[in-house]
């Protein structure tokens, strides 16, 4: 693996940062913090980027994805993380698209792919049941053929950002004979069908990001089916094979101990910077190692990935540690602002009659450390990739 940049990828990486410091709102910059943005924040860099041709940088060309190499799709993240831009929503770009464009038929690539690329369908992702997340294999929400349709009843939970979703991809019941895993189906229903009730789960943080979603005698046409009834299991593990893989986010965290590095410079300890306190250094100094480590299992990957290789197995292995390395960090900045961390401030926009208390960087530390405990558990549980990694990884 050929870790340096030729001289094309320099010029690659001048051309990208320039045209994220031309183009990026300058009113969103450090605003990766979807609980206050609104749907139309939260969609404005996406449409800068698909006006540009740039949204959809894993997509194969022929789909409207970049033609990019692997060396420039890590640039672009690099370069994305390192000037603060708002991270674009997975439900769609990650998630969905490789599933319609690898297993979809040829009227479904027509019409889903054109319009998550442009932003104009907001999906989300209903997987999750109650009593059916880490053995999601025994969900029961049904879908019974009827003619042209198939009729859906069930109960979805832990959906995220559902209320400002256009389309949600279900995983569904169309049989109970055999195996769980035989038994189930993919299908994409718009979110406009009568019978679809969206109540809110407020977490932890105080934010609004999580859902129920409840399916009543909704009526989906049977030509929102994915590939074959029966068969969704298989499109299903390969979506997750994805969003695991995207979860490790990298670059942000790199960009995350920077950060937490300058508050260590800036918060005194015994008279002294707290980055000089050995025992608070020795953790950062733990966490960065062990990003860098991730950091090169990522791009063995990706190198795997240009080689025509899907994420297989050691996706799980990315998100495990992806996820406890963003949770450390969190820890860390948390306890580097001290008694600050112990202020649940209101996110911004969410009140405006509030005093701040305390430094500019200790705002939303808290709330930043409460919601990102939400890591290890979705995407698949860590406990749960751990299992697999042990099965599939180790053999054991
Ligand atoms: C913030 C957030 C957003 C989410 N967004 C979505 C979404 O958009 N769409 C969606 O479909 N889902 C979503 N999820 C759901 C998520 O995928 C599930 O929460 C997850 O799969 C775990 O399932 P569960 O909550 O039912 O926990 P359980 O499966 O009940 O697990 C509880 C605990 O037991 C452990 N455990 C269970 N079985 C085993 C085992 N065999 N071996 C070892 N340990 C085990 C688990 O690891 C966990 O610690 C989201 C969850 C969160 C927290």
């Amino acid at each position: 693996m050929d870790l340096s940049f030729s001289a094309d990828d320099l010029a690659f990486r001048d051309e990208v940062r320039q045209f994220i410091e031309d183009n990026f709102p300058a009113e969103l910059k450090e605003r990766d913090d979807r609980a206050s943005m609104s749907k139309e924040d939260m969609l404005r860099w996406h449409r800068i980027l698909h006006k540009k041709g740039w949204v959809a940088p894993s997509w194969p060309k022929e789909y409207g994805g970049t033609g990019w190499s692997v060396t420039q799709r890590y640039i672009w993240g690099e370069e994305n993380a390192r000037a603060g831009t708002t991270a674009l929503l997975p439900f769609g770009l990650s998630m969905l698209g490789p599933v319609v464009y690898t297993f979809g038929n040829q009227e479904q690539k027509d019409y889903f792919l054109p319009r998550i690329l442009s932003g104009e369908h907001w999906w989300c992702q209903g997987y999750s049941e109650p009593g059916s997340g880490s053995d999601l294999a025994s969900l029961r929400t049904r879908a019974v053929r009827d003619g042209n349709d198939y009729i859906v009843n069930g109960h979805k939970i832990w959906t995220t950002l559902a209320q400002h979703a256009d389309w949600i991809f279900c995983l569904v019941r169309t049989s109970t004979e055999g195996k769980p895993q035989t038994g189930i189906s993919f299908l994409l229903i718009d979110m406009e069908t009568p019978g679809i009730t969206v109540r809110p789960i407020i977490t932890i943080d105080g934010s609004h990001e999580v859902n129920e979603v409840f399916l009543e005698d909704v009526r989906v046409p049977a030509k929102n089916l994915i590939g074959e009834e029966n068969k969704g299991w298989t499109y299903a593990k390969f979506l997750l094979g994805n969003e695991r893989s995207g979860i490790a986010g990298v670059a942000r965290s790199k960009k995350a101990i920077e950060q937490l590095k300058g508050i260590a410079r800036a918060e005194m300890s015994d008279g002294e910077p707290l980055i000089n306190d050995n025992d608070f250094l020795n953790k950062i100094s733990e966490t960065e190692i062990d990003l860098t480590a991730l950091e090169y299992t990522e791009l063995r990957t990706l190198a795997a990935e240009s080689r025509g290789e899907g994420p297989g197995p050691e996706s799980s292995i990315l998100k495990v540690k992806g996820t406890e390395i963003q949770q450390r960090i969190t820890e860390l900045t948390l306890e580097a602002v001290g008694y600050y961390g112990m202020i649940q401030t209101p996110r911004q926009g969410e009140m405006s009659n509030y005093t701040r208390v305390g430094p500019d960087y200790a705002e939303g530390v808290a709330q930043e450390y409460f919601n990102m405990r939400k890591t290890s558990i979705y995407g698949g549980s860590n406990e749960i990739q751990r299992n697999i990694i042990a099965k599939m990884v180790l053999g054991l």
